[in-house]
């Protein structure tokens, strides 16, 4: 049996809970009252069926929660109100002030800018990048006082993979703590806590919301009392929960996850083999491609691949700006994930330093491919390539 598919369509649905109905209902509801006092005082909110108040959790988002713990091969999985709010709480709770961490030079930006305008002057962090590709690099960096890895596969920008067993055994040897941000492949394609990582994150935002309609972030993981803690402290103490109605959102957009997924790589191939013939097009960075340098690691450990590309263009960086400015199906913005095709030069803005240091052009340009089809798309960029 496929347990995904299970998982996304019917994982703790219980349909006789709630009378019956095929769809989970949405406890809009702050607080829960019990007849006998001692009743209240014995609740232990991390059980399935015990709940006080909204900010320790509520039963739609633990629908959600258990669903997604299913899907990612965890015991636990704890809901957060962003990817942000989620990625920070793993780090709060695996570091501690002086603590040194390991992060993969081309993260998610914003984790960047947490550790740098937060973690490093408030909480004494000290931080070292690695490219994340070269596993020597990364057991040098470790330090006695290394508390967890920063990963991220395939990352953002030129959609390099690290080879996450490998990186993992080195973690374990070490006794740090290892996180990924597995938001660009869905557990659908890619299940880290099986490949020996510790906490997986998703941002609901993207794929798994898969309607451009929430904002929301998840963390999964198989160690029960550090799950304990992301709830119990993390999500309650900074309060970063979501709604119900996002949470019952997300479930929603989980029913078709798997479909959404098989189409967006269908698109997406389409749409990266077609610019690697292009003679405009100097790259193409895909993790579909069989001339990815990572091949061999990527097949070893994706089931699939995203809609996501990055491009560079045989042009400058004012052409690379006007190519995408002629693409008419195409939004110019940021996020993804959802069903609309977007693109944008993602270090456009960039400090020289940062662009150096990621290694790519200035005109760079991520593609995300959506729900339009592969002949609107190919026959959007056609044109706009003609125009060139
Ligand atoms: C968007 C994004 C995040 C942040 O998620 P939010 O829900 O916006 O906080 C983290 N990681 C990746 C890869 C993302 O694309």
């Amino acid at each position: 049996m496929d347990q995904d598919l299970m998982a996304l369509t019917h994982t703790a649905d219980e349909y006789d809970r709630y009378l019956h109905a095929v769809v989970p209902p949405v406890f809009m509801n702050s607080l829960h009252v019990y007849d006998r006092f001692e009743d209240y005082c014995n609740v232990d909110v991390f059980k399935d069926d015990e709940y006080i108040y909204g900010r320790s959790s509520n039963p739609t988002v633990h629908v959600l929660e258990r669903k997604i713990a299913a899907l990612e091969h965890g015991s636990r999985a704890v809901v957060f109100s962003s990817g942000m709010a989620a990625c920070t709480a793993a780090i709060m709770a695996t570091c501690k002030a002086g603590s040194h961490l390991i992060c993969m030079k081309n993260i998610y930006e914003p984790i960047k800018r947490f550790l740098s305008t937060v973690g490093i002057p408030n909480l004494n962090f000290s931080v070292t990048y690695v490219s994340g590709n070269d596993l020597q690099e990364i057991e040098d960096s470790i330090q006695e006082n290394t508390a967890l890895m920063i990963l991220e596969s395939p990352a953002t920008f030129v959609f390099r993979v690290i080879d996450i067993e490998a990186v993992t055994a080195i973690a374990r040897k070490h006794n740090v703590k290892t996180y990924i941000d597995n938001t660009c492949l869905t557990p659908i394609f890619q299940k880290p806590l099986d490949m020996g990582v510790d906490i997986v994150m998703h941002t609901m935002s993207k794929y798994i919301g898969g309607h451009s309609d929430i904002i929301g972030g998840v963390l999964v993981s198989k160690d029960e009392e550090l799950m304990r803690r992301m709830m119990e402290e993390m999500r309650e103490w900074f309060g970063g929960i979501i709604g119900p109605m996002e949470g019952w959102l997300a479930i929603r957009g989980l029913r078709t996850l798997e479909v959404r997924m098989k189409r967006h790589q269908q698109v997406a191939m389409a749409v990266a083999e077609y610019l690697e013939k292009s003679d405009k097009v100097k790259e193409v960075y895909y993790t579909g491609l069989a001339s990815h340098p990572q091949a061999d690691i990527i097949k070893r450990q994706q089931k699939g691949h995203s809609s996501l590309m990055s491009i560079e263009l045989d042009a400058s960086t004012e052409k690379a700006i006007e190519f995408i400015d002629h693409l008419r199906l195409f939004g110019k913005g940021c996020s993804w994930g959802g069903f609309e095709s977007l693109a944008l030069c993602p270090v456009y803005m960039e400090p020289e330093e940062e662009v150096k240091t990621l290694g790519v052009d200035r005109g760079l340009i991520r593609l995300y491919c959506g729900l339009e089809g592969e002949e609107n798309l190919l026959e959007d960029i056609e044109a706009a390539l003609k125009l060139l």
